[in-house]
């Protein structure tokens, strides 16, 4: 077959990009003419890839490779093919990396199995029976159905339909096997927003109208109906027959948000997340390929999804960290997010109650649009906030619940109310030491402490995941029981929460607590419908779960998130307490919210209790400015890491050496330096951080000074760009 193709004079080289860390597209030779976009499947060291279409090829005809066969899918747009373009060279990946994000789909290379369906043919059946009339009536009602369902829909025999198709009044159609997803209704349930949120929806739906680029902040305090107003311009969206996607930071949060899609549009969106069966992600790739979605309901990686005819990408709770992805592909979701709505020409709509720094200066400085609710929808009012001094008003000695919040816990639970005790540290106790000879238990293979989870009875590294069970005995001296707990995690809190007050239901809220994300939603809709009197939990709770019996959250330590001077500390903290604050009181009852603290007039505190987001983050903006961090500059960090510690420290030293094409360029290079975890699951890690102005062309810039540099094997340079974590 080869052989015929390079002698045929139609034959000719075509770029194909493949899901490969390639540094481009490779050439291939086909006989049958394609475009760019087109799916096609080739061979790649001897194994059958998905590759698409970017361009024609050069390369020597007889050296090429052919591809097998066009795909029968939709071709990849134009907008989309632009998008894996500048989202690769943005963050410094190999485009065949961003690619891949994009052909997550099981089963593509398969041809597509097709079924048969029964529609109405052009006869009358000569003899009517009551049987046949249900029958037809059901293909009248819903046609392209296989026969086995109409049987079963019109309480018939197979018989019967079999007979309806041998007279001609029903006719076989091959059909796709998979089915396209439930239409939404956009006039299912109408709401009726108030005066604040239909103004921005309105603005949202007269945005999509325009069909050009445009950014939204939804800047709307906790309960004030963010959710509520953007679906009504979703329902403009589905009206006019084009897609929406929204983005959502958690999967556990989607179950939740499913039902409400279900309850205004009468069908619940297209999911894709990670809790997707590989059969249904197909069926979701082709149906937003081919059109069919209407709405995609996802985790971030759901940006990549082929839309034919995308009009409106949300971004919910858009300062959310797990947006930032740390993978192999590191990328922030949220900036992707506005870069594919700027390709398609579309409109993006960030929301948050405590939107990050950076879309809160693009929508001052006029980048974004800002859209503003400042009430929560009906009775439901913002939590009071007060400080509770640790000094003045400590908790017993090896307790962590001081008095004045042990007593309005006391008092909520007394009128049958919930509370909240929040901390964000998994486990039991953060560190665990000998009080005989001072021994530390920590990671062989990460700079990192092991954490005591005393209900499965361990000590974890949430480094790397390493798991050993409790010792009896110091490991160093040989002294039974002398390992003793360091500080509090939720474990503990629970603990002392259940001796306080023994009659309550104590639930502990944490990721690894219930990994499986399906028991989490369930506990999380049993609590909300009642079934704890206490709450412990986790940064998890901070994710826009509603509890309507909680009045109460109590943060256990507010200090904790500011100690770590990162570059983010402050504002992190500030959105953490915040969105952990909302929490309480979001129907009918009103809400408090105590701040447990050593430093109540620590400046991030004061601006949380005062409730000055404005001058908060008019401050932030001012001291990113005068330190020239970002958004004002870019930063990139850079982290060498390999098994060999010599070595990882050559390539430090080589690539600081070969420093001066960046600083030429005007970018400063702060390292290298050990990281603050030196070592991570068996590696040497040395960090560098490379600052720069935003107008400077780092595409550019950064691979050839890495080129400059001889990468032993065992050894690898990883760049993250807008880096949020500098461990
Ligand atoms: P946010 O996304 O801003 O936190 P939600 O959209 O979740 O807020 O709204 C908070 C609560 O108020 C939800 O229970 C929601 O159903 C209710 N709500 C908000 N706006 C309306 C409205 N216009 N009509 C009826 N209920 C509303
Ligand atoms: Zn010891
Ligand atoms: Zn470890």
């Amino acid at each position: 077959m080869s052989a015929d193709l390079f002698t045929d004079p139609d034959a000719r080289p075509y770029a194909v990009m493949l899901p490969l860390p390639l540094p481009g597209a490779l050439d291939y030779l086909s006989a049958e003419p394609l475009v760019p976009g087109d799916y096609v499947a080739v061979t790649v060291s001897g194994r059958e890839t998905v590759g698409v279409v970017w361009g024609e090829g050069a390369g020597e005809v007889a050296k090429l490779k052919p591809v097998l066969r066009k795909l029968d899918l939709p071709p990849m747009p134009e907008a989309m093919r632009g998008l894996v373009d500048r989202a690769a060279r943005y963050t410094l990946t190999p485009p065949g990396m961003m690619l891949r994000q994009a052909t997550r789909a099981p089963g593509l290379l398969e041809p597509e199995k097709r079924r048969v369906v029964l529609m109405r043919g052009p006869v009358e059946p000569e003899k009517m029976t009551d049987a046949r009339r249900r029958v037809l009536d059901a293909v009248a009602a819903s046609p392209g159905r296989s026969a086995a369902d109409l049987a079963r829909e019109a309480g018939v025999s197979g018989g019967v339909v079999k007979g309806l198709v041998e007279t001609g009044a029903l006719e076989a159609h091959q059909a796709p096997q998979d089915r396209p997803p439930p239409r939404l209704d956009p006039g299912f349930r109408v709401a009726k927003l108030n005066a604040e949120q239909s103004e921005a929806s309105e603005a949202i739906t007269e945005s999509i109208a325009a069909q050009k680029f445009e950014a939204l902040l939804l800047d709307g305090v906790t309960g004030s109906g963010k959710t509520e107003t953007y679906l009504e311009a979703v329902a403009a969206c589905i009206a006019s027959g084009r897609q929406a996607l929204i983005l959502l930071p958690e999967i556990a949060l989607t179950a939740d948000f499913i039902r409400r899609v279900r309850e205004r549009f009468g069908a619940p969106p297209v999911e894709w997340h990670s809790g997707v069966t590989p059969a249904a992600r197909r069926r979701a790739w082709k149906a937003v390929a081919r059109g069919q979605a209407q709405v995609v309901a996802g985790a971030r990686s759901a940006l990549f999804l082929p839309f034919s005819d995308l009009a409106l990408i949300v971004v919910d709770e858009e300062h959310d960290q797990s947006y930032k992805q740390d993978d192999i592909v590191p990328y922030q979701a949220r900036d992707i997010a506005v870069l594919r709505a700027a390709q398609e020409g579309c409109t993006a709509v960030l929301a948050s109650a405590t939107p990050s720094l950076e879309s809160w200066i693009n929508a001052e400085t006029g980048k974004y649009r800002r859209l503003t609710l400042r009430e929560r929808h009906g009775p439901a009012v913002l939590p009071f906030l007060s400080a509770i001094d640790l000094r003045a008003d400590p908790p017993e000695k090896g307790s962590w619940l001081s008095p004045e919040l042990l007593g309005a816990t006391r008092d909520v639970n007394a009128r049958g109310e919930q509370a909240l005790f929040f901390l964000n540290r998994r486990g039991y106790a953060p560190l665990t030491l000998c009080r005989k000879c001072g021994w530390r238990a920590g990671c062989d293979q990460c700079s990192a402490w092991l954490v005591e989870h005393r209900g499965r009875g361990a000590l974890l590294c949430h480094q790397c995941g390493w798991r050993e069970p409790f010792p009896r005995a110091c490991p160093e001296c040989g002294t039974e029981d002398s390992l003793a707990a360091c500080g509090p995690g939720v474990e503990r809190i629970a603990e002392e929460a259940r001796e306080r007050f023994p009659l309550a239901r104590v639930e502990i809220l944490s990721s690894d607590q219930t990994p499986d994300p399906k028991v989490l939603q369930d506990q999380i809709k049993s609590i909300a419908d009642g079934g704890a009197d206490i709450i412990v939990g986790t940064q998890i709770v901070a994710k826009g779960h509603n509890f309507p019996l909680l009045t109460l959250v109590g943060v256990v330590d507010a200090d904790l998130g500011l100690a770590g001077g990162d570059l983010r500390a402050a504002e992190r903290t500030f959105q953490l307490l915040n969105q952990v604050a909302g929490r309480a009181g979001r129907a009918e009852k009103p809400g408090r919210a105590m701040l447990q603290t050593t430093m109540p007039d620590h400046p991030v505190l004061r601006a949380i209790l005062e409730g000055d987001a404005h001058r908060f983050r008019t401050r932030l903006s001012e001291e990113r400015q005068q330190a020239r961090m970002p958004p004002y500059t870019r930063l990139i960090a850079v982290i060498v890491q390999g098994e060999e510690e010599e070595k990882v420290w050559q390539v430090s030293r080589d690539l600081a050496a070969a420093g001066s094409v960046l600083t030429e360029a005007g970018i400063d290079i702060f390292g290298p330096a050990p990281a603050p975890y030196a070592m991570l699951r068996g590696k040497h890690r040395v960090r560098m951080l490379l600052r720069m102005a935003r107008g400077i062309d780092h595409p550019r810039l950064v691979p050839a000074w890495r080129a400059k540099v001889k990468v032993p094997s065992g050894v690898r340079v990883i760049f993250d760009v807008d880096p949020y974590s500098f461990l």
